[in-house]
């Protein structure tokens, strides 16, 4: 039976199931695939990080409010959150990690922190 080698394109002989030529081909594929998952998860995790230090800056007594434009100025990327709390009244906030915050009124936001881990 003739294959293909999913990693080099070679022809080799071998069961009609098997992928690659060698297991050098193998794990070069293999962790390529690892690396496009990790960069990826790193890239998401840099913003993550990113805007938790954007609200922890802006906020160093534990409570603030600041206009949306000042976080998108620092970058703030909304669409980032690691957790949400609707709080019995229907109020959402969204934090990055312990740094939080509230849709306030007229474009402003007020920021919270939170130690503990709530599920
Ligand atoms: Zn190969």
């Amino acid at each position: 039976m003739k294959n293909k080698c999913v990693e080099c394109g070679e022809e080799f002989i071998g069961r009609a199931d098997k992928k690659f030529c060698s297991a050098y081909c193998r794990s070069s594929y293999n962790n390529r695939l690892n690396r496009d998952a990790n960069n990826f998860i790193r890239n998401i995790n840099n913003i993550l990080r990113k805007n938790r230090r954007i609200l922890a800056r802006l906020n160093p007594k534990g409570k603030a409010r600041v206009h949306r434009d000042k976080l998108l100025e620092n970058g703030f990327k909304f669409s980032y959150f690691t957790n949400e709390y609707i709080t019995k009244s229907g109020n959402i906030y969204r934090f990055c990690y312990d740094q939080g915050y509230l849709e306030a009124d007229n474009g402003y936001y007020t920021l919270v922190v939170r130690q503990e881990y709530v599920e």
